[in-house]
């Protein structure tokens, strides 16, 4: 029987832990659900913040990880090295994409302005119809509040449609991530 292939779950977050441990608690989660699940983790191979405590979480519970980074950063020593694979570009635009295109889903934790960037990427991309990936907005503790409302703002101002906001699906909790992608990612399988 041919076998499915290994869904991979993109994961952005902050670099930092944030102000509240609760931030790195549903960074923990998040890893060790998608370990459980038996999907893969993409992330941006640091070792530091939310990052580090994704994917650690990710490896104790005996997942793969997949970390992309640019050459700079390596130089920086901020890679985590002890991953299933650590992929080197030349540029944080190569990064990005490469991230991107070896996954299914992508879910933003609770992050900083690197997050917001990665984030709005691949919504404008959605936007542009250059993909149907699941886009998942962890609001842990409400963090992302000012985020969804400014983009309520900016679709009542009539800067984008109103259907950008399907484009984003917003969960309160890291536990609510994982049972959406598990449907999203069977519906997929399905197509
Ligand atoms: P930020 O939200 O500003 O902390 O940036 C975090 C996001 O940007 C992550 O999802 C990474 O992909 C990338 N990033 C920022 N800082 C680092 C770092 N020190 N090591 C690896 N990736 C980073």
């Amino acid at each position: 029987m041919p076998s499915t292939p290994r869904k991979a779950v993109c994961v952005y977050c902050g670099s930092r832990p944030g102000d509240d441990p609760a931030f790195a608690e549903a960074a923990t989660t998040l890893g060790r659900g998608i370990a459980e699940r038996g999907w893969q983790l993409v992330y941006g191979a640091g070792d530091v913040g939310l990052m580090g405590a994704v994917a650690r979480a990710v490896q104790a519970a005996g997942g793969e990880t997949m970390g992309i980074i640019p050459e700079h950063l390596v130089s920086m020593e901020v890679g985590k090295r002890d991953l299933t694979a650590f992929v080197v570009t030349e540029t944080m635009h190569e990064r990005k994409k490469v991230m991107f295109l070896n996954a299914h889903a992508v879910v933003a934790l609770p992050g900083g302005p690197g997050t917001l960037d990665e984030l709005f990427e691949v919504l404008t991309w959605r936007q542009l119809r250059l993909h149907a990936k699941p886009v998942v907005l962890v609001n842990h503790k409400g963090y992302w509040d000012p985020l969804v409302a400014l983009i309520d703002h900016v679709i009542e101002r009539g800067f984008a449609s109103k259907s950008f906001r399907d484009f984003l699906t917003v969960v309160p909790d890291a536990g609510s991530a994982l049972e959406y992608l598990g449907g999203a990612l069977e519906s997929q399988a399905a197509q």
